[in-house]
């Protein structure tokens, strides 16, 4: 059944750029990757110019006295100034490489957490969160004596709104939310969310892995005060992340990690630490990762984002409108218009890890398991789930193979 005749994107002629994606496995299957949640592929653009800066271009940033490490950091900064630019940053200062998200995340819980949040304060995540976005506030609820708090799901799977602005008072601190879950795909409303959040005294610090790379994001006009994401998500190398704060509170927050870099002065007495970003990027940054996150950058700013949300969202209605038809399929997560390119579903009777091998036979890469959203599996009444997620460079045809394999799973098992 098809409710989608033609998508955005020439996906076929983008594929052109990922090597990966025109691999056959298992002898005459062509891989089916639809696992970009986890991790994208990258387009031979970036990891040419990988290559590039070691060969011609590398050298450590911000220490040598010679050219080579002038050049190396200018690229680092200009690639710090292509994340400022594609979140809409106010200034190149806001933007933090990090390892990752998790690692942006844990930055906020450990500086800012550990110098504002005391016991009996407030912290509110949501039923929906990643472990990365759940486990750090547990850490310093732990080291504080603060409370960790949940806006609840409705049964279609979006935020509670209403018992959100019950669970908000002048205990809370932080609201610490994604903006698109991992696993329901819901769109979150961030805007909203800030606005309420402020108005009640707290902070927000949005986990925006799973949107920064698919949608137009502007961090100014969410709001926030915090936002996190990972390059591997965006066709960057893994190992390099982001932290974008807003200035005043990364001047007045103290350093995470100490070493080289992130001082100004070094006494025998102690340190004083530098302005930021240098202030927490202790040590040797992802200096190759930062530069290829960049890379990653120009290419879907060329492409254009508006296209890449709305292929990946007429791509899983598709799914959608063809798993319905196989009939013992349950969606993890509101109807499609409402979320992004993301589906997660259970098979009846079927384990997710059983329908994961079967889908690979058929060449089709999806993922089975939690996810790393063990709480939101519990309250949805599952153990696992699989989930199937796109990004701009799948087909319609890519969608019709995905909905067989799944026929054959049930064919498989009803056999038994
Ligand atoms: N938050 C969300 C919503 C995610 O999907 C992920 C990655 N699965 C993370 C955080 C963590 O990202 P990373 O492992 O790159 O630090």
């Amino acid at each position: 059944m098809s409710i989608v005749e033609t998508l955005p994107l020439d996906a076929e002629t983008l594929r052109e750029d990922f090597p990966i994606l025109s691999t056959v496995i298992h002898g005459d299957r062509p891989l089916v990757y639809l696992d970009n949640a986890a991790t994208t592929q990258r387009p031979r653009q970036v990891i040419e110019k990988l290559v590039e800066v070691y060969e011609r271009q590398y050298a450590n940033v911000h220490r040598g006295i010679h050219w080579l490490s002038d050049h190396s950091t200018d690229l680092f900064e200009e690639a710090r100034e292509k994340v400022r630019s594609f979140i809409n940053a106010g200034s190149a200062p806001e933007v933090i490489f990090t390892t990752g998200c998790t690692m942006a995340i844990n930055l906020v819980a450990r500086s800012w957490g550990d110098a504002n949040v005391r016991a009996g304060d407030e912290i509110i995540i949501t039923e929906m969160e990643h472990h990365s976005n759940s486990v750090p506030w547990h850490q310093l609820a732990e080291r504080t004596g603060a409370v960790v708090r949940h806006i609840p799901i409705t049964e279609e799977g979006l935020l509670d709104l209403d018992a959100f602005d019950e669970l908000l008072n002048e205990r809370t601190r932080i609201v610490a939310v994604g903006a698109v879950s991992n696993v329901l795909g819901t769109i979150n409303p961030i805007g909203e969310i800030v606005r309420r959040a402020h108005d009640a005294g707290a902070l927000v610090l949005v986990d925006a892995a799973q949107s920064v790379p698919h949608d137009k994001s502007d961090v100014q006009a969410w709001g926030a005060d915090f936002v996190a994401f990972s390059g591997h998500k965006m066709l960057g190398p893994s190992g390099v992340g982001v932290l974008y704060g807003r200035l005043d509170l990364l001047e007045a927050m103290p350093p995470f990690l100490g070493g080289g870099s992130m001082i100004r002065r070094v006494t025998l007495e102690g340190f004083e630490p530098a302005d930021p970003p240098a202030k927490f990027e202790a040590g040797t940054p992802p200096i190759v990762p930062a530069i290829g996150l960049g890379a990653g950058i120009d290419y879907l700013e060329a492409i254009g984002l508006e296209k890449i949300h709305q292929h990946e969202q007429l791509l899983a209605a598709q799914a959608h409108a063809a798993m319905e038809q196989i009939g013992g399929v349950r969606f993890l997560g509101p109807a499609p218009d409402k979320k992004a390119g993301i589906i997660s579903f259970t098979l009846e009777g079927i384990h997710a890890h059983d329908v994961a091998q079967i889908l690979d036979r058929h060449g089709v890469a999806i993922r089975a398991g939690h996810h790393c959203a063990m709480p939101l599996h519990k309250r949805l009444g599952v153990v696992a789930s699989n989930r199937a997620s796109f990004y701009f460079y799948n087909t319609l045809d890519e969608v019709e193979i995905l909905a067989e394999a799944l026929q054959d799973a049930k064919r498989i098992f009803r056999r038994r």
